[in-house]
């Protein structure tokens, strides 16, 4: 179906000069998702610079029943910020609404809009001498609006939590134009339902978010990180017990690596290295930091203190400790190059899940037998945020199968991954949310309950479903 033309020339009006893309080649980028999974099309990307243009917008697009997509940085991996083939979703780009509204250093907060880069978020606080602690590898690219709406979770979610603890406001265009001005900066206030939660993780199907209220928090100067080999994913979890009792909650990463994703690091991406002369099964890559100053608090101390303990209960077998920044710098490398990696060793196919921390060596052995017994030669590259309970659970294909046929697989053996997850009462989205690629999987192990008060509450906030539609919740016919 495509969309009127004069919908379209509306569109553009109220969008304004500069506000809107409408060349094929101009709006490519905007169309196809990082892994390349999702490619989609539209007539339109509008690219409003003010919340009362998204709200005018948006009004338009509902007294019309014109779909729309909200995009943010376009770095989610479910295809959730791309619209379908269908070509009659107008896309709505956050990226020219990026002011920072205000800094509050007694309130230790910061006012942004949603189309602010994460990365440029991070250097003003790092401006106020104060930390946002959201940090992941597309924090260059990705915006808050998109980490609000994906709830997104990255290295320092051991300690600082996801963005849903990260924010105390939001400002939101609602499916009917409406804007909600959210924007408390309170850390108390027990009015009621809290809305601002019903719009963190939706997606964009509830609403768009147009702004921020974020939590701050002291700088921390002091840092150490070590890369650390253990015997088993086991060790691993005894590993993280031990660093918690010990290190008086300065832990603030905890990721785990496998030997095999720090041999496809180290042979496809220029610059890397294997930090230790010896090859070990697992590693684990952990940092303390504290915004306590070095004489009051030596965390090198603590690190030592770590390691040596975890040393003599045999639960490390080696390690390096970076003795300065450009060394923490390589280390956090070989983890964050992990994804990126795999492409060149042929097909990955992957999965975002979350166990309680407890199970994770059971899950890894159980998942691990699903794995072969599907598809034997399958190699598994279990990697990330052990702290959290999170694994990216990615499967590259066996040497000598075709890339096609092993990626054919992908949502049977993604089936099988989640049952086990199931088994362990886990999580088979933790950080990356549902978007399109899941919603089979949401529908399959979402008790029925869950999923009607999902949907009577898209119905309440969004009758004639133009927020995204086909994301989290399939179309239903009505
Ligand atoms: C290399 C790499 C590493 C990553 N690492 C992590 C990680 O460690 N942890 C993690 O959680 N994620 C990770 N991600 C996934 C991704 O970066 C996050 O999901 C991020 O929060 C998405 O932000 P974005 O601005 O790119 O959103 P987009 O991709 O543009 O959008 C994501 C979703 O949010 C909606 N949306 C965007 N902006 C708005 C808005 N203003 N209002 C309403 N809806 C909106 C979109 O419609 C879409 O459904 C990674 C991705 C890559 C490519």
């Amino acid at each position: 179906m495509s969309l009127a033309r004069h919908h379209l020339e509306e569109l553009k009006a109220i969008s304004g000069q500069n506000g809107w893309i409408d060349r094929p080649d101009d709006m490519q980028p905007f169309l196809i998702e990082p892994r390349e999974k999702y490619q989609g099309t539209t007539p339109l990307i509008l690219l409003p610079d003010s919340v009362n243009k998204v709200a005018e917008i948006v009004a338009y697009c509902a007294s019309h029943k014109i779909p729309v997509v909200p995009q943010g940085g376009n770095t989610g991996l479910v295809g959730g910020s791309i619209p379908t083939t269908g070509g009659d979703e107008i896309l709505i780009s956050l990226k020219r609404l990026n002011r920072i509204r205000d800094r509050d250093d007694h309130n230790q907060t910061m006012t942004v809009e949603a189309g602010c880069i994460l990365s440029d978020i991070q250097a003003a606080a790092q401006d106020m001498d104060c930390l946002f602690p959201l940090s992941l590898a597309a924090e260059g690219s990705c915006m808050i609006g998109g980490n609000l709406s994906t709830n997104a979770g990255g290295v320092n979610v051991l300690h600082y939590g996801n963005m849903r603890s990260l924010v105390l406001g939001l400002e939101v265009v609602l499916p009917n134009g409406d804007i909600w001005h959210g924007l408390s900066g309170l850390r108390k206030d027990n009015t009621g339902y809290d809305l601002k939660q019903i719009f963190i993780g939706a997606e964009g199907t509830l609403g768009i978010i147009t702004a921020a209220t974020l939590r701050l928090y002291p700088y921390p100067h002091e840092k150490q990180t070590a890369f650390v080999a253990v015997p088993t994913p086991q060790a691993a979890v005894d590993l993280l017990t031990l660093a918690r009792k010990i290190s008086g909650g300065t832990i603030t990463a905890f990721e785990i690596i496998p030997r095999r994703g720090i041999e496809m690091v180290t042979r496809h991406m220029p610059g890397t290295r294997d930090p230790m002369t010896q090859a070990y099964d697992w590693y684990v890559l952990l940092e303390c930091s504290s915004s306590l100053n070095r004489d009051l608090l030596d965390l090198e101390k603590v690190m030592e203190r770590i390691l040596t303990t975890a040393m003599d209960g045999e639960l490390v077998l080696d390690g390096v400790i970076a003795k300065n920044q450009a060394e923490s710098d390589n280390l956090w490398h070989l983890r964050e190059n992990m994804s990126e990696a795999q492409k060149f060793d042929g097909g990955s196919i992957k999965h975002d899940i979350s166990v309680p921390i407890s199970a994770i060596p059971d899950f890894l052995t159980r998942a691990g037998n699903v794995v072969a017994d599907m598809i034997p030669g399958a190699r598994p590259v279990p990697f990330g945020h052990l702290g959290d309970g999170n694994l990216h659970y990615n499967i590259s294909q066996p040497l000598d199968m075709d890339k096609q046929e092993f990626l054919g697989k992908w949502p049977a053996l993604n089936r099988k991954v989640h049952d086990v997850v199931q088994e362990f009462d886990g999580s088979f989205s933790a950080e990356h949310g549902i978007g399109r690629m899941k919603t089979d999987e949401m529908s399959h192990y979402k008790t029925k309950v869950e999923m009607d008060m999902m949907r009577r509450l898209k119905d309440m906030l969004d009758p004639d479903n133009i927020m995204n539609p086909g994301v989290i919740l399939k179309k239903v016919q009505k």
